[in-house]
């Protein structure tokens, strides 16, 4: 690796895939399958073979399906990394191991979620900036969201969100 290659990306060659982690309740929908429509226009409009989107739920096992029908309705992207809570670990920790190993694998343009001592939590400890959703107005947060994207050259070309 050359000095230069060393001191723009670090250890850290090749360059990692971008990620996205993703809270669902009250960040991407509302009353389970209600969807907030920001956060459907900014993901739709990923450059899916540069923004790997991963879902990070309290959500357990038993609402895979209804979880899978919802992205499927809606084309959300990364609909293979749906990160649901198994029935022995409490909301707090599986955010935070999922956070870690998602980081470990990928350059994380950050974690969206409504929870601040939940996924907020869980970001800060794997070291990934955290977007807080204002349940009240979710436009927000999405909008800071898109900057961030936009900023790594996340969306397909042409198709910034409105
Ligand atoms: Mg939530």
């Amino acid at each position: 690796m050359s000095e230069l290659a060393r001191q723009l990306f670090g250890e850290d060659l090749p360059p990692k895939q971008l990620a996205l982690i993703v809270d669902l309740d009250d960040t991407v929908c509302t009353a389970f399958a209600c969807p907030i429509s920001i956060a459907l226009d900014v993901l739709r409009k990923l450059d899916r073979q540069r923004v790997a989107v991963h879902y990070v739920t309290a959500r357990p096992e038993m609402s895979r399906a209804g979880t899978e029908r919802f992205f499927e309705e809606h084309r959300l992207p990364g609909f293979r990394n749906l990160h649901l809570c198994p029935g022995y670990y409490g909301s707090l920790k599986h955010k935070k191991d999922k956070h870690v190993t998602i980081a470990r694998e990928h350059r994380v343009i950050a974690s969206i979620g409504d929870c601040d001592e939940d996924e907020g939590e869980a970001a800060r400890h794997a070291g990934v900036p955290f977007v807080l959703v204002d349940r009240d107005n979710p436009v927000a947060a999405w909008m800071a969201l898109r900057e961030l994207i936009e900023a790594v050259g996340g969306f397909t070309r042409g198709e910034r969100p409105a």
